[in-house]
């Protein structure tokens, strides 16, 4: 691949003495969970995303997963989730015990419509998951809104959408509490799995700390069933470094996206992503839709450019939620996305005008 979809070992590249000095210290402190490179880490993040509170834990789908348990949401609850996400979101209620009851996209910004959440509210109904999809933030005024008149807890999943803003503030301190993921792959990513919660609410801090390390507060007293679930100091420390990196590297994304808009503009058979007015777009993805995704993923593939898509089975149709009954039908909006999108890399030092001339030949065979 002459531009492949994805290049991890480039953050590597661009930052080795100081990952190398990070490895170096952790390794010779003799200290590798729950020390001083996560503490530091916790207090880092926690002002990046402009909250009061951050816990390292293992992975994305633990951080959506712990919070929902320490809000104590669980079986006979149902959580509102988008039905246009990474299955981890709905994963995350059914692993809490909970049900997802999905709520179809607006299909400009892909995120889910604020104007169809209220007629999926019931008496059950404990807490929305909003997902910042694709590094754009999810339209959180009205979300929190309708949160306030059902008393409703709100969860970000900002997974892919470190250091996005929505009219001025960062995700992660828009809602009750956000779940972060520092998969490999994420614009904040680490060099193996991790992630973490970030709120700015004291009681569930603690709670989320306590349930991700065994149900304990005090060392050997267990006054939950918790779980193992950790950031450990040679990931805190590498992300230390990353985060460093994290607006510059936004910005490069940004251009890149920039450049793309501007070069495919005129080109007819692509829609192309729109940001929303006041909202800071991180492009964790750079999506656009087509009719002919086939094609165009065959010819870009034959140019040397990879692509990806996101996501091409929705959760509502996927094997693990086959007992609940849905349909092909039920989330139409969701499902004429699976069949569309098209994923086009876009990362911090890419061959944008490779990808920008094998976009425009192939749409011209298309
Ligand atoms: C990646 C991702 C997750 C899960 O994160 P992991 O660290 O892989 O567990 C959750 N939600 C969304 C939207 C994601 O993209």
């Amino acid at each position: 691949m002459k531009v492949p979809f994805m290049n991890l070992k480039s953050f590597y590249e661009e930052l080795k003495p100081e990952m190398d000095q990070a490895y170096c210290n952790v390794m010779s402190s003799g200290w590798y969970i729950q020390g001083q490179e996560l503490a530091a880490f916790e207090r880092e993040f926690a002002d990046y995303s402009e909250t009061d509170h951050c816990i390292g834990v293992a992975n994305g789908l633990d951080a959506l997963h712990l919070i929902l348990r320490a809000y104590g949401i669980g079986a006979g609850d149902e959580v509102i989730v988008p039905s246009n996400t990474f299955i981890a979101t709905w994963l995350a209620v059914s692993h809490a015990g909970a049900t997802p009851v999905p709520v179809e996209p607006e299909s400009r910004f892909y995120n889910i419509d604020p104007e169809r959440i209220e007629a999926a509210v019931t008496p059950r109904t404990k807490a929305i998951i909003a997902v910042h999809l694709y590094g754009h933030p999810a339209d959180m005024d009205p979300i929190m809104d309708i949160a306030k008149r059902h008393n409703l807890k709100v969860i970000e999943d900002a997974a892919q959408a470190h250091g996005a803003r929505y009219k001025g503030r960062r995700v992660g301190c828009l809602s009750d509490a956000a779940g972060f993921s520092f998969y490999p792959g994420k614009n904040l990513g680490a060099f193996g799995d991790g992630g973490a919660v970030t709120t700015n609410d004291p009681i569930l801090a603690e709670k989320v700390r306590e349930l991700g390390n065994y149900g304990s507060r005090v060392k050997y007293h267990h006054d939950a069933v918790g779980f193992n679930s950790r950031l450990d100091e040679l990931q805190a420390a590498f992300l230390r470094v990353k985060l460093k990196k994290m607006d510059a590297w936004n910005e490069q994304r940004n251009a890149v996206a920039q450049f793309y808009l501007q070069e495919f503009s005129q080109l007819k058979g692509i829609d192309l992503p729109a940001i929303n007015t006041g909202d800071e777009h991180v492009w964790h993805l750079f999506v656009i839709r087509t009719k002919d995704r086939k094609l165009l993923m065959a010819s870009l593939s034959a140019c040397g450019v990879g692509t990806l898509v996101h996501y091409p089975i929705p959760s509502h149709l996927s094997g693990a939620y086959s007992d609940m009954g849905f349909q092909l039908g039920d989330f139409p909006i969701c499902e004429a996305m699976a069949e569309e999108v098209l994923s086009i890399p876009i990362y911090p030092g890419i061959d944008q005008k490779k990808v920008v001339d094998a976009v425009k030949l192939s749409m011209i065979g298309v």
